[in-house]
């Protein structure tokens, strides 16, 4: 009867197997499809700047229309296009979009995310170039978002990538830091201009008091390292405060604006950029 049980529970788990993995085969090829059709598009959300709100930069960030009701968002198509390799492509359509969608707005810069398996490829530093090059971008308004794993697998490769990248001028950001095992002192030698505070950290400062040190000696060991921090996942005016208290020096979350299409963001940016004109329009109202 053992025997039985155990039999059955080894197909449920091969039934479940190749459930996972038809599904993968379907994501993977509707990717594909996709990348050719041109049905993925790049959203942008504002990035503030703590000390007097100021909308200095923005994140793409990608998206696949009509595909994300299910729970098909970035984090679960974007770990398929890694395992498959289509990251290369979709990560380089990212890239020249967003450059090509901000290049007139010159007081921007615009963050890219770059997954390890694109850092892994050793032309991706080339391929960078070429795309800034041919978009007309310039590398400095340029920073990319890279998160830890990779870099402590390969550390050799991250370290000579990020050092290319940067001699083009291109900053270099660590993403979701406090979600990964590494001090910040470790992660120093990898030259990052910037740290970005994970929101699962960011979102406890204040009802959690381990979290506001964390955060706070986060801040102050980055700035003593000479790097900048975002903090991410802001979603109240009380977490702005705290976390701009806790000397994060730009802003990021549901609290200054949601990933919107680059019209939603151009619309925006006008309103605030003209803070006169509008006043007087409610006034003249
Ligand atoms: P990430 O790079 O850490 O991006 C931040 C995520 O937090 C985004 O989710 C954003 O929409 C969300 N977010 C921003 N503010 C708030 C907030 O106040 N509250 C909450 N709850 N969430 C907030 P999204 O767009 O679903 O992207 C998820 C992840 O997918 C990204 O995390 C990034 O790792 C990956 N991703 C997205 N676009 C790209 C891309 O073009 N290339 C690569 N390689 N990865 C991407
Ligand atoms: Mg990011
Ligand atoms: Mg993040
Ligand atoms: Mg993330």
């Amino acid at each position: 009867e053992a025997k039985l049980k155990g039999g059955n529970r080894m197909a449920q788990f091969e039934a479940e197997f190749d459930h996972e993995r038809n599904m993968r085969q379907t994501i993977e090829e509707g990717i594909r499809g996709g990348l050719d059709r041109g049905e993925f598009a790049v959203h942008y959300q504002p990035i503030v700047e703590a000390a007097t709100g100021r909308v200095g930069a923005v994140e793409a960030l990608v998206r696949w229309p009509g595909r994300e009701e299910g729970q098909l968002g970035p984090d679960v198509f974007i770990a398929v296009a890694e395992s498959s390799g289509l990251i290369h492509q979709l990560g380089l359509f990212v890239l020249r979009r967003a450059c090509e969608d901000l290049r007139d707005l010159h007081d921007l810069s615009v963050s890219v995310n770059v997954s390890p398996a694109q850092f892994r490829d050793p032309n991706f530093e080339y391929n960078v170039a070429e795309v800034l090059a041919e978009v007309d971008f310039p590398p400095s308004r340029l920073e990319l978002e890279v998160t830890e794993g990779y870099l402590i697998e390969h550390p050799d490769r991250a370290v000579a990538a990020i050092a290319a990248l940067k001699r083009q001028g291109i900053s270099i950001t660590l993403d979701d830091f406090g979600t990964g095992y590494s001090s910040i002192g470790y992660l120093r030698r990898y030259g990052f201009d910037r740290i970005k505070i994970d929101k699962s950290l960011a979102g406890r400062v204040g009802a959690d008091p381990q979290a506001t040190a964390l955060v706070s000696g986060t801040v102050a060991i980055a700035n003593a390292l000479a790097m900048a921090v975002t903090a991410e996942g802001v979603e109240t005016a009380d977490h702005a405060l705290l976390l701009r208290a806790a000397g994060c020096q730009k802003l990021q979350g549901y609290h200054f604006g949601r990933p919107v299409p680059l019209a939603d963001l151009r619309r925006a940016l006008s309103n605030v950029d003209r803070p006169a004109a509008a006043a007087s329009a409610d006034r003249a109202a």
